[in-house]
Parts: C-alpha cells; sequence; structure tokens
C-alpha cells in the first residue's frame, strides 16, 4: 500500500495478521513503479486507490494498466473507487478482469451518494474471485433498507450528476480561498482538498469549537497539513473566514 493512504488498508492487513508495506507516495501521488518493485514472491495483496484518500491524487489509466499487467500472477489487486464518480474519466479496470487479472474494484454509497450511514458498498471482479469471498462473507452483511436505498440511488443520476458539479465548483471556491490566503494546497480530485497550515491539529481544536469540523491528518504523517472536505458554498465560505481568523490568531501568539 502507499503512504498516506487510506487508514483503513493497514489496520484489516493486521488485523489479518499479515505485513502491511508501506511505499510512500512521490509528489502526493502513489509511485506506482516503486509499488511494484515492493512486491515479493510473499506479497498476496496490494491496495490501490483512485482517487487517494487524504491526497485526493489519482494515477492515469495507463498507469494503472501497466501496473497490473507487471503483477506477478500470485497478487491480487484491491482497486479502491471510493471516489472514482468524482474523476471526469475514471479508468475503467473491466478489461483486465476480463483478461483474467485478479483485480477487485471496490465502490461505496457513502461518498458520491452521502449514504455513508447505511453502510452499503459493493465490488466486481471476475466470478472465480467473487466466489472466494462468497465464501467468507458474513451471511447479513447488508441490511434490507441499505440495499433498498443503494437501489434508488443507482438511479438517481441526476443527484450524482449535481454533487459532482456542487464538488467541483467547491474546490473552485476552496482553491482561491487558499490562494487568497497564500496557503498551499494539493489539487484535488475527490471531494476533499489537502492545505497546509502549520500546526494542523490545533487548527483543527480551533476550528471545532467554532463549529466547524474538518480532519486533522497527522496520524498520516502529515502533521502540518489538514484535509477539507467540500461543503456548500455557504459552508466553504464560512470555512474559509474561520480559517483566515485561527490563522491570524496563531500567527499573533
Ligand atoms: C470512505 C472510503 C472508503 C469506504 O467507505 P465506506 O463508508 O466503508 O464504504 C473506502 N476507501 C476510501 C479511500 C475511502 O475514503
Amino acid at each position: 500500500m502507499g503512504a498516506p493512504s487510506f487508514a483503513v488498508y493497514k489496520l484489516v492487513t493486521l488485523l489479518f495478521a499479515a505485513k502491511p508495506v508501506e511505499v510512500p507516495l512521490v509528489n502526493h501521488t502513489h509511485d506506482l513503479t516503486a509499488l511494484l518493485a515492493a512486491v515479493t514472491p510473499r506479497t498476496k495483496l496490494v491496495f490501490l486507490p483512485s482517487p487517494n484518500n487524504p491526497t485526493g491524487t489519482a494515477n492515469t489509466s495507463a498507469e494503472i494498466f501497466e501496473f497490473v499487467r507487471k503483477l506477478p500472477e500470485q497478487v491480487v489487486l484491491a482497486f479502491d473507487e471510493a471516489y472514482a464518480e468524482f474523476l471526469d474519466n475514471p479508468p475503467d479496470l473491466r478489461p483486465l478482469i476480463s483478461e483474467g487479472r485478479k483485480v477487485i474494484c471496490l465502490r461505496t454509497f457513502s461518498k458520491i451518494y452521502g449514504l455513508a450511514s447505511l453502510r452499503v458498498g459493493y465490488g466486481y471482479a471476475s466470478a472465480d474471485l467473487i466466489r472466494m469471498l462468497n465464501r467468507v462473507r458474513q451471511p447479513f452483511n447488508v441490511n434490507g433498507i441499505a440495499q433498498a436505498a443503494a437501489i434508488a440511488a443507482l438511479d438517481d443520476g441526476e443527484f450524482a450528476r449535481k454533487s459532482v458539479e456542487q464538488n467541483r465548483l467547491g474546490l473552485k471556491q476552496l482553491e482561491a480561498g487558499f490562494n487568497a490566503l497564500k496557503l498551499q494546497y494539493v489539487p484535488s480530485l475527490a471531494n476533499f482538498i489537502l492545505v497546509a497550515v502549520g500546526a494542523g491539529q490545533k487548527v483543527f481544536t480551533e476550528l471545532q469549537r467554532k463549529g466547524v469540523i474538518i480532519r486533522p491528518v497527522g496520524s498520516y504523517g502529515l502533521p502540518t497539513w489538514v484535509r477539507i472536505t467540500v461543503g456548500t458554498e455557504a459552508q466553504n465560505k464560512r470555512l474559509l473566514e474561520e480559517l483566515a481568523l485561527v490563522l491570524r490568531l496563531e500567527a499573533a501568539k
């Protein structure tokens, strides 16, 4: 797995008493050459998110195809598409699945459809790989209400389009605000953005006191950054105002 990347990859690896191998990102982006170089005969699984959390970056489709075709036969790729719907042209790995590559693509209703509390997502892979998963999955893993909502969500293209559009505008608004505050940020392809604020944990605490919740990312090895989720226009405006106040206070102390 890359680092920093979604914390759950390492947690589940440890949960299964396997050895996590973390490969540093380059320019906040997965370095697929280094990731491939870290694969050994003992490697069972590689995680690759597109886009990545918490950096909001993604590799190109061509890079990913080349990477997958070079993976040894025994390695399964978990391709995490939690934020794929926010990409203009999300990589489509179905041709790799068709040619027999061990790829499982993972999607969620938590992000683009805003249904995180229903705990529903899905994966697609070859019938062989899905058959293996079916042997070990919990028998009652997704409740009926969540399934009904997920099916309704898939039919609601209008909502997804609105989410993407609102997110595109929100990212622009936040980037303009960060530029005005002279804050460094990582251009994002997801629905959040990583911005350098100095003491990330402290900025988080002070904003929280004002009722604005952002994500400190010290636990991801990024103590001087915070991750900010794109909100509505009014929420983004409020965040930028409060952030300016907090940072000015910081500077004055
Ligand atoms: C949110 C997220 C998920 C999945 O979230 P669930 O709510 O468990 O479906 C997976 N990968 C990444 C990178 C995420 O940010």
